[in-house]
């Protein structure tokens, strides 16, 4: 008999593989409420403007889905305490959503609650979400607005744009099953402020000033965007990483060729892309139609060339 093979077996092989062949590109249309919290705005800034596209394991991918699956029986537990509680808008059939800045900044909620015990006559945003032990610990040690700022920041712009006073956080320990449920309070003050930074981020022509120019610093450490930050690294090639594309009320816009961009087109791009200068690590030497030099930090020149490529129709 054929001896087993050695760990990963093919099938957990190619079960992540499933998971990681359907994870696209990562980009999202809009800067999303759920990481307006974010430390830096340089990564925020990176974020809208589609710089590094996602790769994460079959195995990560697999655990993001598990905090989606835990939303339906979070529902199903606060029914059961005799809370209503809407998943979708009734108005529409999907989920409730928020938006500002012509459309490029918003987010989705898990959901509202009315009938809560702790104040029944009270609508509630819900936001639900699931914790490793640790993270879990140390929620319960400082409450969410001190352990999980980035959460507490999308909670404050659901409920400023909802009108919504209240907020309820309900978290799962991943590792023991325990719950933890909190309930926050609107602050217009800071919901202003974070939609204020949002703003500064959608529209700034170029990326924020980094939170560290160390790269050790333990929040580059972790940051998807680590490469073209702080290594040179090129960003990938689309709409949002050129410098004829700008954001408007409702859309994107190109300069180049005087049209509103769907998001299909945006992340084709076309033969005239050119990047922009902040994301090419070099300083401008030259430049005219279709093309811009760069002396590299090494001194040689490298030129984006955009002259000899046709324009695709956008
Ligand atoms: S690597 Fe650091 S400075 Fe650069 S975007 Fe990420 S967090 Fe900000
Ligand atoms: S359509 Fe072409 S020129 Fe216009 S923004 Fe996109 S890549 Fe740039």
């Amino acid at each position: 008999m054929a001896d087993l093979p050695a760990p990963p077996t093919p099938t957990l092989t190619a079960i992540y593989a499933s998971y990681e062949a359907r994870q696209g590109d990562g980009f999202r249309d809009h800067l999303g409420a759920s990481i307006i919290g974010k430390s830096c705005a340089r990564a925020l800034w990176y974020d809208f403007r589609w710089v590094t596209p996602s790769h994460h394991s079959g195995r990560l991918l697999r655990l993001f889905e598990t905090g989606q699956l835990e939303e339906d029986r979070m529902v199903r537990n606060l029914r059961a305490t005799g809370a209503t509680v809407l998943e979708v808008d009734p108005d529409t059939g999907r989920q409730f959503r928020v938006e500002a800045h012509g459309g490029h900044f918003g987010g989705s909620l898990d959901g509202v609650a009315l009938g809560l015990l702790e104040a029944p006559k009270t609508w509630h945003v819900l936001e639900f979400k699931t914790h490793s032990a640790k993270s879990f610990a140390d929620l319960i040690a400082k409450g969410v607005v001190l352990s999980k700022p980035q959460h507490a920041a999308q909670m404050q712009i659901y409920m400023h744009l909802t009108g919504i006073t209240r907020a309820l956080y309900v978290a799962v320990c991943k590792d023991t099953d325990e719950l933890h449920v909190e309930r926050i309070e609107a602050d217009p003050a800071m919901a202003e402020r974070l939609l204020e930074k949002a703003g500064r981020v959608i529209f700034a022509q170029h990326p924020p000033a980094r939170i560290s120019e160390d790269p050790a610093w333990f929040e580059c450490r972790f940051c998807d965007h680590h490469a073209a930050c702080h290594e040179g690294d090129g960003a990938a090639v689309n709409c949002r990483s050129c410098l004829h594309a700008t954001p408007i009320e409702g859309g994107w816009h190109c300069a180049r060729h005087v049209q509103m961009l769907a998001p299909p087109e945006q992340r084709a791009a076309c033969g005239k892309h050119l990047f922009i200068p902040d994301l090419v690590p070099g300083e401008v030497v030259d430049a005219g139609e279709d093309i811009v030099t760069y002396r590299m930090a090494d001194g040689s020149s490298w030129s984006n060339d955009a002259r000899i490529t046709e324009a695709a129709p956008c």
